[in-house]
């Protein structure tokens, strides 16, 4: 039910209306004598409370910021000036201590600053003459920002002018606050890699529902795709792949395959995400997934040649970790971490620690002897020392790991990692009663590289996990674990979906598994659970599409 922003008084304003009337739902509010919007919010606030009327935005409104010298503040009420200047929509102006007046119409960002509110809550109040916005925080701000943003026209999504400078806001109050404190997204760009302004729309994609974590999987044994300074081969030649082989899935490329983000691309890409809220989270995969490194640097493997960029997509290749007894290779990721901490001023590294297959420790001389100088019982005990060593420097520049839940193997894991749960509530449980944060990001149903649904013709229909995954499994999915006490479901900070790209060889394909399922995703991280609802969700989501469609999301129309 709800309601959204509409252009007022221009020609195409009956189809524009037209195209929600069937949406309205169960209530329909009255305004004067004109019918009012659905406001159709994803995803959908805490609470909310339709009122009678609307605000006239026009090039008449003030934007004030309080306090107004607040550097972060003016920043967040500049998106919304330049977002409806790029669209040609409404020419808003700051205020610039001018004295509101009765009769001028305002929109206010007020920072509250208070260290006990969740920093990501605000609230956002419409009334004819003014919309405040109100956070304890800079986050809350943005977020009550992107919730003005879709009851406005989803034309000020629009990546072309509009031309329309009357809109207006239905009046309305709103209380938000997220579930979860981590909502994350995951792109696997090692599989394949795509250009920066994709990797930027995928941040604008996020921060428009609400995301806050950027989860940047950037290595794997199919390429390595962040410049290291010191180690220019992982990318001259740890970057590039001679073909790609992808059978029995799906067809052959024997195109080569390339690409990597310079470091002032990274940088580019951490502010740019920092501007929108969003920690982007740099993962490096040790002591496994490396085929890509090793074939820049074959001294760091077991084997110390013959390796190259993997063409074959998969998992578990029997020669692609790094060798756990040579001491060079511990050098080597310590001078890749130092530069990778330089880049991502984020609390977390994630280190990986998956799929580790130690068939080259059994017989590598240097591994065999590590086990036997610190008293190691096997290989699966030399994982834990690899992972440990590289922990311990990690925290001792004063980060924070992440890794997947294999980690949870080596019972001398620090209760600092966090633990990225995709095997299921199990290692979510056990993880939790440890004491260790967890994450959750199981396969079913949050691997955007599953299918979607049987009749799914934009899916590329060839994942390594069959079933589906759609998006009716991602909205109605509970991510609390069931079992745990008050205290240990403190530990479940939050979920993210995963993206892995085997199959996925340019941008719009990726976007067509990630859409619309993203917009269920957001909801199940937001929402309580007691207020979620997949119809509502589904028929708001009608009407999301539009916004979709204005900013050019290649999104699955299968469901539609
Ligand atoms: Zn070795």
């Amino acid at each position: 039910m709800v309601l959204t922003g509409r252009i007022v008084g221009k020609p195409g304003m009956m189809s524009y209306i037209s195209k929600y009337i069937p949406l309205l739902g169960a209530v329909v509010l009255l305004t004067g004598n004109s019918i009012s919007q659905p406001v159709n919010l994803i995803p959908q606030p805490q609470q909310i409370w339709p009122k009678e009327g609307s605000f006239l935005l026009d090039n008449n409104v003030f934007v004030e910021v309080v306090p107004s010298t607040d550097k972060a503040l003016n920043e967040i009420a500049a998106q919304l000036i330049n977002q409806l200047s790029d669209v040609n929509g409404p020419r808003l102006q700051f205020s610039k201590g001018k004295k509101i007046k009765p009769g001028m119409r305002v929109i206010r960002f007020t920072l509250n600053k208070n260290k006990a509110a969740n920093a990501e809550s605000y609230s956002l109040n419409v009334t004819p003459s003014r919309i405040d916005i109100d956070a304890p925080a800079y986050n809350g701000c943005f977020y009550g920002l992107q919730t003005l943003l879709q009851l406005l026209p989803d034309a000020v999504f629009s990546q072309i002018p509009v031309n329309q400078d009357t809109w207006e806001v239905p009046c309305l109050s709103i209380i938000d606050y997220p579930r979860f404190i981590y909502r994350g997204m995951h792109l696997d760009v090692g599989r394949h890699f795509y250009p920066l302004p994709f990797i930027k729309k995928f941040i604008d994609l996020m921060a428009i529902h609400k995301l806050n974590t950027f989860h940047w999987h950037l290595t794997e044994d199919q390429g390595w795709r962040i410049e290291i300074k010191k180690y220019p081969n992982l990318t001259a030649v740890g970057s590039k792949r001679k073909n790609t082989i992808k059978e029995p899935y799906q067809k052959n490329s024997y195109e080569p395959h390339e690409g990597f983000y310079t470091q002032e691309e990274i940088r580019e890409v951490v502010s740019y995400a920092m501007k929108k809220y969003i920690t982007v989270i740099p993962e490096i995969e040790i002591p496994s997934h490396a085929m890509a490194a090793l074939a820049a640097y074959p001294e760091l493997g077991c084997k110390g040649k013959g390796y190259e960029v993997s063409t074959r997509m998969g998992v578990m290749f029997e020669d692609d970790d790094f060798c756990a007894g040579k001491e060079s290779t511990f050098a080597f990721l310590e001078n890749v971490l130092d530069e990778v901490m330089e880049l991502f001023p984020g609390e977390y590294i994630h280190i990986g620690g998956d799929e580790c297959p130690k068939i080259m420790w059994k017989t590598c001389q240097y591994c065999q002897a590590r086990i036997r100088n610190e008293k190691l019982k096997d290989e699966n005990e030399l994982q834990s020392y690899f992972m440990q060593r590289i922990e311990k420097y990690v925290n001792n520049k004063g980060r924070k790991i992440i890794g997947w839940d294999e980690i949870l193997e080596d019972k001398k894991i620090s209760p600092d990692a966090v633990i990225m749960s995709w095997r299921g509530n199990t290692t979510a449980i056990k993880a939790a009663r440890q004491g260790h944060d967890v994450i959750i990001a199981p396969t079913t149903p949050l691997y955007f590289i599953v299918d979607q649904g049987s009749s799914n013709t934009d899916s590329i229909s060839m994942s390594f996990i069959k079933g589906f995954n759609t998006l009716d499994s991602v909205y109605c999915y509970e991510p609390m674990p069931t079992g745990l006490d008050k205290v240990e479901e403190q530990h479940i900070i939050g979920l993210q979906a995963c993206a892995w790209t085997e199959f996925m060889d340019n941008a719009e394909t990726v976007e067509s598994m990630v859409y619309p399922r993203l917009c269920a995703l957001s909801e199940v991280q937001w929402l309580d659970k007691s207020k979620k609802n997949l119809s509502d969700f589904k028929s708001r989501l009608q009407v999301h599409l539009f916004r979709l469609d204005k900013l050019r999301v290649n999104y699955a129309k299968h469901e539609f």
